[in-house]
């Protein structure tokens, strides 16, 4: 590997961490320098983020330790048989990048990842060294993200546990068999094995915690995953299960998907093209119905075609469309569960809509100013001037309450 400055390191490490979606700090405790002890904290919205050309929300000091790997992960640009330039960081360069970018208010945070080198146990002992270094000799109390290695040995996850606010390991695809042909030297069994340690000594620690106050925090913002959308054949029905299961089964925070991105000098078993970034924005949006609206995997299943969650409308308002006896809801008697099935109101319209109808009956104007969409919700709903007659029953009431355009609405749902 030629020589090279910290600058070019680092101009090669983070752009390698790009395709990592997984970077959201949400959940974490809270810790600060105020006093003058330490430095960092992890307050507001986490570690800074910017955003790459398609769109995606990336961390600024998002890093890996090293692009170089023995493993040969079909999809991936750090893979063996990439001939992409590489680079590595010793954990003390890692460790001063940190603080100096900290000190200089350009993060908050550090989100560390890694090719595999020499081993598992090899590599992982370099990434949970750059977080003891942080945490131990400079007091770092800002948010770190480390991706742990699943095949390293279960003291030193543990001890990542011990000093990141969040670890994750990805499950990379949806299907066992997608795995097998993208990246043959994973293996489902031994990831969700290091899910589950993972999982048991963030309950082992909570449980401790709630008897000793004196017992160490451990991955106080949880484990979560990421799934590459895109690039074996699962359909978004068997990403939604898949995913719902791992919520289920490891009580991740979350799950994150990442589109596929075709890369330099793919290989030929990967698809040409990207898949429309629109379908990784539908695969959250069904995750956040099944987690904050109540959905059951099978429910949310049931909005797509063929397995597949239609691009042109949200899964909520795709499955209001196809099960419209349900409809109309009326806004001054259905009970939470039912408005929260309306599309076009979100949780906070829900408590609204609550809180407001103890007192008085409900008009459509109230309820126009909840949403920002009234035409999407009125098929939907009866209030106290408003009944929507044969409106909800219309064949053509997709095309009337679809957006014109379409639009990045994340949840004005
Ligand atoms: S192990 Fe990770 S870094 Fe290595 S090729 Fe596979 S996905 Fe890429």
């Amino acid at each position: 590997m030629a020589r090279l400055d910290t600058r070019q390191k680092l101009a090669i490490l983070a752009d390698a961490a790009k395709y990592d979606a997984s970077c959201a700090s949400s959940g974490t405790q809270k810790r600060d320098s105020s006093g003058g002890k330490g430095i960092g904290s992890t307050e507001g919205m986490g570690i800074c983020h910017a955003y790459a050309p398609d769109g995606r929300c990336i961390s600024l000091l998002k890093i890996l330790l090293t692009n170089s790997c023995i493993f040969d992960c079909h999809y991936c640009i750090n893979r063996k048989s990439s001939n992409v330039r590489r680079a590595r960081f010793t954990p003390e360069e890692v460790v001063q990048l940190t603080l100096n970018f900290y000190r200089r208010n350009y993060i908050e945070g550090l989100f560390l990842s890694s090719g595999i080198i020499r081993s598992s146990n090899y590599t992982m002992e370099q990434l949970v060294e750059v977080a003891r270094t942080l945490r131990e000799v400079h007091d770092f109390r800002g948010y770190i993200h480390l991706k742990t290695i699943p095949d390293a040995d279960e003291e030193l996850v543990r001890q990542a546990g011990l000093y990141a606010d969040r670890v994750s390991i990805n499950v990379e695809l949806p299907t066992e068999r997608g795995l097998k042909e993208l990246a043959p030297e994973k293996d489902e069994k031994r990831i969700e094995g290091a899910m589950t340690d993972m999982k048991s000594a963030i309950d082992d620690l909570k449980d401790a915690r709630r008897k000793f106050k004196s017992a160490p925090k451990f991955a106080p913002a949880g484990q979560s995953t990421q799934m590459i959308v895109g690039a074996d054949g699962a359909d978004d029905g068997a990403i939604i299960m898949r995913a719902s299961g791992l919520y289920d089964r490891f009580k991740l925070r979350r799950v994150y998907y990442s589109a596929f991105s075709p890369i330099p000098d793919a290989s030929a078993v990967l698809p040409l093209s990207r898949p429309p970034l629109m379908r990784e924005h539908r695969l959250y949006q069904s995750d956040w119905l099944m987690r904050f609206y109540g959905y059951t995997p099978s429910e949310v299943v049931a909005a797509s075609d063929d397995g597949m969650l239609p691009l042109d409308i949200d899964p909520k308002l795709a499955w209001a469309l196809k099960f419209r006896d349900r409809f109309p809801v009326d806004v001054n008697r259905a009970p939470r569960e039912m408005l929260l099935r309306v599309p076009g109101l979100g949780t906070k319209a829900v408590k609204s809509i609550l809180g407001a109808r103890r007192f008085r009956q409900l008009r459509l104007d109230d309820i126009r100013r909840l949403t920002v969409s009234l035409k999407k919700l009125q098929p939907f709903i009866v209030a106290a001037d408003w009944r929507p007659v044969a409106l909800t029953d219309r064949a053509d009431l997709r095309t009337l309450v679809k957006p014109r355009r379409e639009q990045l609405e994340l949840f004005a749902a």
